[in-house]
């Protein structure tokens, strides 16, 4: 194999705040819950622990708050092995964070304070311009201000160096920005965001990508839960089907996808291997509670997927 991947991820950290309940406290109400789970999480961040655990090196560009939350997201990337100079310490703001109430139901409530993560501002990326020249791909979000992530993309082509773009949360954005980007990664709802038609069938959904590509996007990669991923170029299409699992808990999924198919990318394999690694990678997250906690190492990941090749059982 090649040289070890340099991946560069400019994007968010959050931490995770998950209260479960019986019962949802009305206006004014105080309940006692039934437990509580504290994680590290934030689209960028997922993405970074996901291509490092896969065996990158990885550098992160983020902003974090002056509190507690802040130190431990940097503590966690340095366990991890994720560098973090480029990761900005902004004292007078939060964290990013998010407030995750999971009821009897498993319904969950959602409430995200961005903080840090809306202070991230091209300067901060001119500022680790050095770092994202030397990457060979750098991958971005939509958890950061869209002129962070379009001064990125173009910092990104004028280096030379790929760039992978999941626009998630899905927004409307300039899609003759994110056209210079080498990879366009949706998941349904972001392809229906993105190219601006209803998705009622598969046929919509080969539709947002026909639009996609027409707006000049150069590969789509559109993620299909328990059905994989469609890998989509202006001239070919494949389908590469997931890797049957008993999920448990698919949150950070896509990250866990986007984060290692960047590392396989890079590694020089096939796009079609590439998507299929990425599919197992994130399968295997599925199976575990938890976002970055759920992540496979490369060992792990290298192991199962001789197991399903050859069809050896555990
Ligand atoms: P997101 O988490 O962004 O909504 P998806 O639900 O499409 O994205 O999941 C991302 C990837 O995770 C899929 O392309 C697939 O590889 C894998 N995946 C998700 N759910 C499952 C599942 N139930 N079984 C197997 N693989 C899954």
């Amino acid at each position: 194999m090649a040289d070890t991947p340099r991946i560069a991820v400019v994007g968010s950290c959050n931490t995770d705040l998950q209260f479960m309940s019986d019962v949802v406290p009305r206006g004014g109400e105080t309940v006692f819950g039934t437990g509580f789970d504290m994680g590290f999480g934030g689209k960028g961040a997922n993405q970074a622990v996901a291509a490092a655990l896969c065996g990158a090196h990885v550098e992160m560009v983020a902003a974090v708050g002056g509190d507690m939350f802040g130190a431990e997201t940097v503590r966690n990337f340095n366990t991890l092995g994720v560098r973090t100079s480029g990761v900005r310490v902004i004292p007078d703001v939060s964290t990013g964070a998010a407030l995750i109430l999971v009821a009897k139901d498993g319904e969950n409530r959602i409430i995200v304070a961005n903080g840090a993560n809306d202070r991230l501002t091209p300067a901060d990326v001119d500022a680790a311009a050095g770092q994202l020249a030397a990457a060979n791909m750098v991958l971005l979000q939509f958890e950061i201000p869209l002129d962070t992530v379009y001064h990125t993309i173009r910092l990104a082509k004028a280096r030379n160096v790929r760039c992978i773009v999941n626009p998630a949360p899905a927004l409307p954005a300039d899609l003759a920005q994110l056209a210079l980007a080498d990879y366009l990664i949706v998941n349904e709802t972001e392809a229906e965001v993105m190219s601006g038609r209803q998705v009622r069938s598969d046929d919509d959904l080969h539709a947002c990508v026909d639009t996609l590509l027409d707006r000049g996007m150069r590969r789509v990669i559109l993620t299909l839960g328990a059905k994989g991923a469609l890998l989509a170029s202006p001239s070919a299409r494949v389908h590469v089907p997931a890797f049957p699992v008993s999920a448990v808990d698919t949150t950070g999924a896509g990250d866990a996808f986007i984060g290692s198919l960047a590392v396989f990318l890079t590694e020089g394999m096939s796009e079609e291997e590439a998507v299929t690694r990425a599919n197992l990678y994130a399968a295997l997250s599925a199976t575990r509670t938890g976002t970055q906690k759920s992540f496979a190492k490369r060992a792990q990941l290298e192991a199962e997927l001789m197991r399903r090749r050859t069809g050896a059982t555990r």
